[in-house]
């Protein structure tokens, strides 16, 4: 059996019509505005999410840091999740390069932010605080098990952002799991938002690629950040094309992986060893932790390496599994069988 790589869905390979569409791309100079199929992305990207104009940027961390300084400036506060992905996991880039100074909320362990902290957390004008400028949300949560937000806490927050004038960036990454694990379309995910990024090449199989989405002037804006931090490309068409296949082709099938998710997480809930909150797996992510007498954690995950295996360990002691188009189903019944005949029933 092929290497079994539940590490991250940015491992997915592209596909062979998204082989063929980079191929064959038309493309120009993207500095000049001149890339008919980078064009082509942005437009079809800012349509679905329901705003005026998008930008095409090399990575996730790339789209966030450009938007965050798109919507401040230095010595500006930003609130945002204990366990989101800006704060943990982007090198500290809004404070190192923009001066934007990080105001921690505690997540719910479902990706919220309890909406009275948030409130408690604003700054109100004193000689002594810096001035808070934008709220920050996640959606899906990567490190609260894939949680998708629901419109409804969206439209919470933009409620709350909109009394203390306040704007809202989303860092959608995983969007388009949670339209599809909500039955939403997502657009109205993005609502509320002032500002949205998501990922073409996580589970949309991309080799490259993430989108920004705002209004016209602040995607202008946007443009000229992304150019300061060296994000301008040329004849990156080649990328943008596998981008429109992602779009086209590739957002439907997500269902699968959140299926094989949920098979996956319902054989190793039946491990005795393994503490999985089942009820709380309902997209592509899985979390769990290895309770064993004899095997210690990092064992567990050598163990699995030498049966081709790989998932993460992410924390001490808690692991993370995530399902993507390069796993099959039969793939997920080997990976519970493996885990049942080390750890036991
Ligand atoms: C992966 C990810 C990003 C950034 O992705 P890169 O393209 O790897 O820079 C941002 N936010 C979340 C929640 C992610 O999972």
């Amino acid at each position: 059996m092929d290497l079994i790589d539940l590490r991250s869905d940015t491992l997915t390979q592209p596909t062979d019509s998204m082989r063929q569409a980079m191929a064959e791309a038309k493309v120009g100079d993207d500095v000049f505005g001149e890339d008919p199929t980078i064009n082509k992305l942005e437009a079809v990207s800012a349509k679905k999410l329901g705003k005026e104009a998008a930008l095409f940027v090399p990575s996730g961390t790339m789209g966030n840091l450009i938007s965050v300084l798109t919507h401040c400036g230095r010595g500006d506060e930003i609130l945002l999740g204990d366990r989101s992905h800006i704060f943990l996991n982007e090198v500290g880039g809004i404070s190192a390069l923009g001066g934007v100074h990080p105001h921690i909320v505690p997540n719910n362990s479902d990706g919220t932010l309890p909406l009275d902290l948030l409130e408690k957390a604003i700054r109100h004008e004193e000689l002594h605080y810096p001035p808070t400028r934008l709220i920050c949300l996640e959606n899906t949560h990567n490190y609260c098990q894939g949680n998708p937000l629901t419109p409804a806490y969206m439209q919470e927050v933009g409620a709350l952002a909109r009394k203390h004038s306040l704007k809202i960036h989303l860092d959608g990454a995983r969007i388009f799991n949670a339209a599809i694990a909500l039955d939403v379309d997502v657009s109205t995910l993005a609502k509320d938002a002032d500002s949205v990024i998501f990922c073409l090449s996580k589970g949309l199989s991309a080799p490259v690629g993430s989108l920004v989405c705002g209004t016209g002037p602040f995607i202008q804006t946007a443009r000229k950040m992304r150019k300061m931090v060296g994000g301008g490309m040329r004849q990156a068409g080649h990328l943008a094309a596998a981008g429109l296949v992602s779009l086209e082709c590739l957002v439907e099938r997500l269902q699968e992986d959140h299926q094989n998710a949920q098979e996956l997480a319902s054989g190793l809930t039946a491990i005795k060893a393994i503490d999985l909150d089942r009820e709380n797996v309902k997209t592509n992510i899985l979390f769990f932790r290895v309770n064993h007498p004899k095997i210690q954690p990092d064992n567990f995950l050598k163990r699995l390496e030498a049966e081709g295996i790989k998932i993460l360990l992410i924390e001490p002691g808690v692991f993370r599994a995530v399902v993507h188009r390069n796993i099959s189903r039969e793939q997920i019944r080997h990976t519970v069988e493996v885990a049942k005949k080390h750890l036991g029933e």
